[in-house]
């Protein structure tokens, strides 16, 4: 029996379960209509049908929606085997035993894993020199690959900025358009002395260079600028820390004082860093990030699988914060596709309309990370990329 050839001009309509096309809110349930290759419509199933009477439908179900942004992850740590752990085990029996692990194979393993997964943009943490040659030269990535700068000793930061700041000049110089633009992460607010981090966050703004930074991933963040010392505290390695965290950030830790409100006070937050992590947060820290304009990234299996709490969700979405979403690295993510912390998300914020789960992962990464969000609109080319596999 032969089937006759299916006519291209025959429109096909999409039903899904969220659509988000990078305008709007998006809808639930939603359609879109293809002919050919175009896109003719986006909306309502329902009208869509009346409007497309000879439309074949398909019950796709699921997500349509542009590709997604992953907008904090380490691509060097790509080679680490997953393992979920407490925090404070976590760091020791993955993140130190697997050291060499880490570096420019596993990096490149990283980027064609994106490449594999159709992914829109990426913000990367480069932990070495070797690892930003080998990325910046990736044609296929697009986003900021982020330079970790550490350092606990203030008389350090000098000479430190200076090697970092020579480096950066040297990578912007290879920055091509359309490729991936080089930023500055200071790792945390207790990794990085106070004067490192003053000097790197004036250099960002003014250079106009993309900032990202770890905050309150763990309890015990809040714990040691409130009282100086705590778990995290007890489990540093001494040679790499002076005597007191006074001397780390400049001021004596006290009740009241949170990582947020100690960058906000510090003046880092008018550099608007994108913060990651933001899990163990006051409503002031909120606030104040709120009314610094600054996006946060959620890392969301992440912090579910090294126990570090839940992120308040709601509470930035209602300050007006911009979310963004996160794998973090393979080793306490699991996998690099963020489309996989938008179905976990999905789990864990069980009262959240997923379309604001969805949207954050697209617009609110492109805006995380200063890329245009794409869209999916009347004359536009379709893609079956579009048809998320969660
Ligand atoms: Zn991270």
């Amino acid at each position: 029996m032969t089937h006759p050839a299916p006519d291209p001009f025959k429109p096909r309509l999409l039903v899904c379960d969220v659509l988000y096309t990078g305008m709007g809110g998006g809808h639930a349930p939603g359609g879109v209509v293809v002919v050919g290759d175009t896109v003719a419509a986006t909306g309502d199933p329902a009208q869509l049908r009346a409007r497309y009477p000879q439309a074949q439908v398909e019950e796709v179900g699921g997500v349509i929606a542009p590709p997604p942004v992953n907008a904090h992850t380490h691509l060097d740590m790509s080679a680490y085997a997953f393992q979920a752990l407490p925090y404070f085990r976590w760091l020791p029996e993955v993140v130190i035993a697997q050291r060499e692990q880490r570096g420019v194979a596993g990096a490149l393993a990283g980027a064609d894993e994106l490449a594999r997964l159709g992914v829109g943009g990426v913000g990367d943490i480069v932990w070495s020199g070797e690892v930003m040659d080998a990325l910046l030269a990736r044609e296929d990535l697009r986003g900021v690959l982020y330079f970790e700068v550490l350092g606990t000793f203030a008389e350090q930061a000098d000479k430190r900025f200076a090697e970092v700041r020579q480096r950066v000049e040297a990578w912007r110089k290879l920055e091509r358009p359309g490729g991936p633009r080089i930023g500055l992460t200071p790792h945390t607010p207790y990794t990085v002395s106070h004067h490192l981090m003053r000097l790197v966050a004036e250099y960002a703004a003014g250079e106009g260079l993309p900032l990202q930074i770890h905050v309150a991933e763990h309890p015990s963040e809040p714990e040691l600028f409130a009282t100086g010392a705590g778990p995290l505290w007890d489990h540093r390695l001494p040679a790499f820390w002076p005597e007191t965290f006074a001397e780390v950030i400049g001021r004596a830790p006290e009740p009241g004082l949170t990582p947020v409100r100690y960058l906000d006070e510090l003046g880092v937050l008018a550099a608007k860093p994108t913060l990651v992590h933001m899990v163990n947060v006051t409503p002031d820290d909120i606030a104040r990030v709120a009314r610094a304009g600054c996006a946060v990234v959620s890392c969301p299996r992440s912090n579910h699988h090294l126990e570090c709490g839940t992120f308040p969700w709601t509470a930035y979405a209602a300050a007006g914060v911009e979310i963004a979403l996160g794998t973090d690295s393979v080793a306490s993510g699991e996998s690099l596709d963020v489309r996989d912390d938008v179905a976990f998300a999905r789990g864990l914020y069980p009262a959240l309309d997923p379309r604001v789960l969805v949207r954050a992962a697209i617009k609110g990464g492109g805006r995380a990370l200063g890329l245009p969000t794409p869209f999916i609109r009347r004359g536009e080319a379709w893609s079956e990329d579009y048809l998320w596999k969660v």
